[in-house]
């Protein structure tokens, strides 16, 4: 593969530069605090930080928190912890709400330049005014918008002070509303303030009971910090008109010019099939839920849901919390979503190809180990204490990753059962009776002579002795028995049977019939080879590139693991697999 080309330098974000070379490039990652990120918004941190970087610019994270009623400390802390995970440092960090009072006066201030008023219709009303339900009836104005300038003043002073209640009273901006050739419906008049029931704030407490839409204060956030390039997602294209609209109103930018004033542009959002991004819908696979369902009888039955995954950083979801627990690097993650490139197209792509990028990166960068998922002990039963070893062996057999361990080797060893067959057959080349397999580094290879079961008909014990002779075909990894570390290992698998999760019902529960019983499987006896504790420190010394300090490794034959990091406790470690070592990996 060639080096991937730098997506700043180049291409879309080449040209957004060009149409404002300014030489302090400001931009802003500007998330609203009700939820944890998801995977799109890596390449929104990705667009926004890096585009500051490559022009040596700043870049602030600003909170977006004009909506108290949804936003939680929780989702605040989370949100810089990934920005700095991803390997951002917020030239500072902002809150919408830090302007509420700057805000408010101009919003009297755009009443007196006779750019918005007070308005008292209803939603519905509202809506038939935009031309009902499909925008194509006559727009017309209500009597509110004509009123005096002074009346709206008063009455949006009245709305700050708590007189109407929420639905009661809006500011509307005055747009091109009653203007029949305007055919963009972010002119028609949308609402600038509203009146909040549940009104108490993160940051400002109790002391507003009306605040700023999106569209009246993102464009003025912008121009208050002085961003250069306000770069956001293309379902925002139609709003760059009233962006540029309210900041010409109120003199924070000059018409048809991108001299003054912050300049909007967009993205493509990045987009990710096999799995489930939408808040509301992880919220149902962590949460649990209960649905209602009309029946053909006109009863409704009800149906309860339980959790699906533990937590929102359950490993098998796609919110950066939780690819941050599974283990996947975060240089790995932001160099693929760069990789992808930044057009105005969206881009959407398969859980897979994301695994396979991980994949590639960690083959390049981690260690390797034995890890045995499902161990059965073999006794090499003629072996002597001349024939035990401490083996010394190179983290990497072709020698990209550095350094080596000494691993143990005894007379008893764990083999996978995926390894041994109580049949042989001509087709199969791992161990089974009176079959000769070689063990990973070890001198010699055995031959298995008899083997023992359960009362369930379960392999339990192999007997084996050394063999000599011909070179084996086959070797197979192992763990030595009196050295051997257990350890929890968790392999990840799709959460849907179905590739397009997004296309099931979603509505009245269907979707929990298409879940996949098998997304997490635990191995509670897994073994694997001593030395986790000096893998840590190695690890540390020589960090790859990693901006955590999670363990990784992979296992040979098995897959890409992590120690995880919480619940790894009490001297119990816990694995998460990150991926497999192939993608035919049934699911
Ligand atoms: P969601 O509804 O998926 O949570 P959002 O747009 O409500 O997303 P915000 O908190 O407003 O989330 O997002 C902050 C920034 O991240 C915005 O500029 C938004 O455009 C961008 N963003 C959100 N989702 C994506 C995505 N899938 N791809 C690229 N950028 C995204
Ligand atoms: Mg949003
Ligand atoms: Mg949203």
């Amino acid at each position: 593969t060639t080096a991937p080309a730098n997506v700043f330098a180049e291409g879309w974000l080449k040209r957004v530069y060009e149409e404002k070379p300014v030489k302090n490039v400001r931009t802003r990652f500007p998330p609203e605090p009700n939820g944890f990120l998801h995977i799109g918004h890596a390449k929104a941190i990705a667009v926004n930080f890096g585009f500051a970087k490559h022009h040596n610019g700043v870049c602030f994270l600003r909170y977006d928190d004009t909506n108290p009623a949804k936003e939680e400390e929780i989702y605040f802390t989370s949100i810089l912890d990934i920005v700095k995970w991803l390997g951002f440092e917020p030239y500072k960090v902002t809150y919408s709400s830090d302007h509420f009072d700057k805000l408010y006066e101009l919003a009297e201030e755009l009443i007196r330049r006779d750019g918005a008023y007070v308005c008292h219709c209803s939603r519905e009303e509202v809506n038939r005014q935009r031309g009902g339900p499909d925008n194509r009836a006559p727009r017309y104005a209500c009597e509110h918008r004509t009123r005096p300038i002074e009346e709206s003043l008063t009455e949006f002073r009245a709305m700050r002070d708590g007189k109407y209640k929420a639905g009661e009273a809006y500011l509307r901006m005055k747009q091109s509303l009653t203007d029949p050739n305007e055919g963009n419906p972010q002119m028609w008049d949308l609402p600038a303030y509203r009146v909040v029931e549940k009104n108490h704030h993160h940051r400002t407490g109790d002391r507003w009971k009306i605040y700023p839409t999106y569209d009246f204060t993102h464009c003025l956030v912008d121009a208050f910090e002085e961003i250069s390039h306000s770069m956001c997602t293309t379902e925002f294209q139609q709003s760059r008109v009233s962006y540029d609209w309210l900041l010409e109103k109120l003199d924070y930018k000059v018409a048809k010019s991108e001299e003054k004033g912050p300049m909007q542009r967009e993205y493509g959002r990045l987009n990710v099939t096999g799995t489930i991004l939408s808040k509301r819908r992880i919220q149902m696979l962590v949460e649990g839920t209960t649905v209602e369902k009309k029946n053909e009888d006109g009863t409704v039955s009800t149906r309860t849901i339980p959790p699906s995954v533990r937590n929102w950083d359950d490993p098998r979801l796609y919110t950066l919390v939780a690819l941050r627990r599974r283990g996947i690097p975060a240089q790995a993650l932001l160099s693929f979503v760069e990789g992808l490139g930044v057009t105005d197209a969206l881009t959407e792509i398969q859980t897979l190809r994301l695994e396979n990028a991980i994949r590639k990166h960690l083959e390049r960068t981690v260690p390797r180990q034995m890890l045995i998922l499902d161990p059965i002990k073999v006794i090499i039963e003629d072996m002597t204490p001349d024939d035990e070893a401490e083996l010394t062996i190179p983290y990497d057999p072709k020698g990209t990753i550095p350094g080596e361990r000494k691993v143990a080797f005894g007379r008893e060893v764990y083999i996978d059962r995926s390894d041994f067959r109580e049949e042989d057959s001509l087709d199969y080349f791992r161990l089974a009776p009176n079959k000769v397999v070689g063990l990973y580094n070890v001198a010699f290879p055995i031959c298995a002579t008899s083997f023992s079961k359960d009362e369930n008909g379960k392999v339990t014990q192999i007997k084996a002795v050394k063999a000599s002779g011909e070179k084996p075909k086959t070797y197979i990894q192992w763990v030595d028995v009196a050295t051997a570390v257990p350890v929890t290992a968790r392999q990840y698998f799709p959460l849907f049977k179905t590739d397009s999760p997004n296309a099931l019902d979603w509505k009245s529960g269907g979707w929990a019939d298409d879940l996949n019983p098998n997304s997490e499987i635990v191995y509670d006896n897994a073994v694997i080879e001593r030395g986790l504790e000096g893998l840590r420190k190695e690890h540390e010394s020589k960090p790859s590139g990693a901006s955590d300090d999670l363990v990784r490794f992979q296992a040979l034959r098995t897959g890409y693991f992590c120690i995880d990091p919480v619940d790894s406790k009490d001297g119990k470690v816990v694995l998460n697999q990150i991926v497999s070592l192939r993608e035919d990996k049934a699911k």
